[in-house]
């Protein structure tokens, strides 16, 4: 009887077996490199980037249709479908959207004369996600019923204000916000991730004026990478860094 046999049939413990050490073990994929770290973020970073590329392009298809049936939604709930009677002859409320409306996300144009009409235009650069959509159509909308069912011409006076209220009211569950000043965040055509793990700050700039050969990461000194394909805002936490 072996030494090991004995061993097993007294304690009842299971074996435990030590792994001879194996040469592949110990080489490069267990040690840590900091390149090799660096690598998995640019990875990371990249397939994110790729993941928004593909929701810009989905979102790019589906915020055509989602701002026609939401505009019909608003018209129901908020004057039991006044607006679409209203400007029926002209076609209804009519959607166009913008690539070169950059200062504001919309923006409503009115006719009373010869027959109502309304036309919402939309900015294809600011509005990129869901929540701006709602905001965005529900603030021109606001607009629409304002100047063709209240004759009032002002902007954004107390009346603008009323409807605003009564939108937010209407829909509670969608979170829409009616304000009469822009807080958007600033889309970047280029962006640098930095590639060092602990740092990871992204730069962003609206021209490709950053060489990552010569500029360095301003908070770790660590290296840059170019790593966007479509233009969006910074992660949050890697805002500090914003010129231009
Ligand atoms: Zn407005
Ligand atoms: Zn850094």
């Amino acid at each position: 009887m072996s030494t090991y046999t004995s061993h097993l049939t007294t304690s009842r413990e299971k074996p435990t077996f030590r792994e001879p050490p194996c040469k592949d073990l110990v080489t490069s994929s267990h040690v840590v490199s900091p390149e090799r770290t660096a690598t998995d973020l640019l990875d990371k970073v990249r397939a994110q980037a790729y993941r928004d590329a593909c929701r810009a392009a989905y979102f790019g298809v589906e915020k055509v249709y989602k701002a026609e049936e939401f505009i019909k939604e608003l018209d129901q709930k908020l004057t039991g479908g006044q607006i679409g009677e209203m400007t029926a002859l002209t076609g209804g409320v009519k959607v166009v959207w913008k690539k070169r409306l950059t200062a504001k996300a919309g923006l409503a144009r009115c006719k009373t004369r010869p027959l109502p009409s309304a036309t919402i235009e939309l900015s294809d650069k600011i509005i990129d996600d869901q929540e701006r959509l709602i905001n965005a159509i529900a603030h021109e909308f606001c607009h629409v019923a304002n100047n063709l069912i209240s004759g009032d011409l002002r902007s954004h006076g107390p009346g603008f204000k009323e409807w605003g209220r009564q939108c937010e009211a209407a829909f509670p569950d969608l979170g829409i916000k009616i304000t009469t000043k822009h807080s958007y965040r600033s889309k970047f055509e280029f962006i640098w991730t930095c590639c060092d793990k602990k740092c990871g700050k992204e730069v962003g700039r609206h021209t490709k004026s950053i060489n990552p050969k010569t500029q360095a990461c301003r908070c770790c000194g660590g290296l840059l990478v170019q790593t966007n394909p479509v233009a969006r805002t910074l992660k949050t936490r890697l805002e500090c860094d914003v010129e231009e």
